[in-house]
């Protein structure tokens, strides 16, 4: 059985020897694009290349992207904990044409290794193709022999990509394992596709077309490739579990969260352990790429993603902060793959270290006032907003903590009037704010402060320019 390590390098080694260039992973803090705001996905960093603004010196690459999903289009922070395949923090694989190789061998180059070097067994993969793509259709029935049944057509937007309002697009294929019957969840295209039996893997991007202002879709002269398939999803599979929390690296983390706490990490706090982990390698991989907690943007999605698994930390009884802890083991994990993490190593313990004994001396006041303001609540319930806003603003829980701290009671916040009193606050501290006399400043200032403001990020939700894969 390959560990993490080893499946990231059979996924980089293969391409390369099928011509590609390896290029290392970019930064999560785009450098190109100030409105998305974290790497979501391999193709960002070669945006410009995609739409011809840059050139490369060569026309085929090969990563292993570091992506964060907690935030703007791509949100997958709830699902952490609670699905088998969601991350906050998560790498993904991808091989990319400028250019040159187009469907037919991305679709060759995906099928053979997926097949030969992982030796995955074919009657257990499946496909869709974007429902116009008969091309596609075609060519998964040629290359990989797969019967139509298993070829599914979507025609959603799922399977059309597009960069943006403008600029390349193209109908997409996603590759999914069936994990067996044993596992809740249907087909793609099914109803209950939402479970953790049918895994999507691998996402190929047919870029073939332009989007053009004027509504107009022409097709570009030379159609590229971008593809990115799941790290963690392709190791559970090829470690024989359909949960990425089972792999040998997550594992790793886990025991050491249960060691620390001394919490079993397969009884009912299994959720706790998930979190932690995976909050523990957003945090350390946004730390080490110049990210640090704060109020603001960025800094604020980091806060949330660090309080949220200080909090599950608190459930499992931790007298003291964790956090902290837990780097030396994930530096262990991946500092080889990823030296920034290596070299951030003090910088990340001292940060979650200070950032967990500050939010420590309001947890658990804050805790007990949820607990007392939620006794009379049943499953189905509604949260006061207002009580919400005051564990905000007062004992500093971010709404989605809030959020997962009861959603195990089936009960949600009143969210009108917690953004009615979040605004109640903004309108005094304008009326309050003096100033400097000069009011087009402090416009700028409310407007900028309104745009990036402690809950709600309006300033990224304009991603226009987001990857998908
Ligand atoms: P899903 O439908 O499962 O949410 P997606 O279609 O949003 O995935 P893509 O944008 O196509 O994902 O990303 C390419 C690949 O990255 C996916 O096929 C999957 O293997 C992996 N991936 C996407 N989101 C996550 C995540 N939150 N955690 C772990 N892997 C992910
Ligand atoms: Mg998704
Ligand atoms: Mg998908
Ligand atoms: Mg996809």
């Amino acid at each position: 059985m390959s560990g993490v390590n080893e499946i990231r390098s059979t996924f980089l080694d293969y391409f390369v020897k099928q011509g590609h260039e390896a290029v290392a992973s970019s930064p999560l803090v785009p450098h190109n694009d100030p409105t998305l705001m974290f790497t979501n996905a391999g193709m960002v960093q070669f945006k410009n290349v995609f739409t011809g603004v840059e050139k490369r010196p060569y026309a085929r690459a090969v990563t292993s992207q570091k992506c964060v999903r907690a935030g703007g289009k791509h949100n997958d922070l709830d699902n952490v904990g609670y699905t088998a395949r969601h991350h906050t923090f998560f790498e993904m694989l991808g091989n990319f044409s400028f250019g040159d190789y187009f469907k037919d061998r991305a679709i060759e180059l995906a099928w053979n290794l997926v097949t030969r070097e992982f030796e995955l067994p074919k009657d257990r993969l499946l496909v869709t193709v974007y429902s116009e793509d008969d091309e596609a259709h075609r060519l998964w029935k040629s290359i990989a022999g797969l019967p139509d049944e298993k070829i599914i057509r979507i025609p959603t937007s799922d399977n059309f990509w597009s960069m943006g309002d403008t600029g390349p697009c193209g109908p997409c294929s996603e590759i999914f394992f069936d994990h067996g019957p044993h596992i809740p969840g249907g087909p793609p295209g099914s109803p209950d596709a939402d479970g953790d039996r049918f895994i999507e893997i691998w996402n190929l991007v047919f870029m073939q077309y332009e989007q053009l202002a004027g509504g107009e879709r022409v097709g570009l002269p030379r159609p590229s490739i971008d593809t990115g398939m799941g790290l963690e999803r392709i190791s559970a599979v090829l470690q024989g579990t359909h949960d990425n929390y089972e792999t040998d690296l997550m594992r790793a983390i886990i025991a050491e969260v249960a060691e620390l706490t001394d919490v079993d990490a397969n009884g009912p706090q299994k959720a706790s352990h998930r979190v932690i982990a995976d909050h523990l390698r957003a945090a350390v991989f946004l730390t080490a790429d110049g990210v640090l907690p704060s109020n603001e943007g960025r800094g604020y999605v980091l806060r949330r993603i660090m309080r949220r698994a200080m909090r599950h930390a608190q459930l499992l009884g931790a007298k003291e902060p964790l956090m902290h802890r837990l780097v030396p083991i994930l530096v262990r994990e991946m500092g080889r793959a990823y030296p920034e993490i290596v070299r951030a190593e003090p910088l990340a313990s001292e940060t979650l270290l200070l950032e967990e004994t500050r939010f420590r001396r309001t947890l658990e006041r804050g805790l007990s006032i949820l607990e007392e303001e939620t006794a009379h609540l049943s499953a189905g319930g509604r949260f006061s907003g207002e009580v919400a806003f005051k564990l905000y603003d007062t004992f500093g829980f971010p709404l989605d903590l809030t959020q997962d701290a009861l959603r195990a009671r089936d009960i949600s916040v009143d969210l009108p009037a917690f953004d009615a009193a979040m605004a109640r606050q903004k309108a005094e501290a304008r009326a309050n704010w003096a100033g400097s006399g000069e009011a087009a400043t402090d416009t700028v200032w409310f407007a900028l402060r309104d745009e990036v403001g402690a809950t709600e990020f309006l300033g990224y939700d304009t991603e226009k320019a987001e990857g998908v894969v």
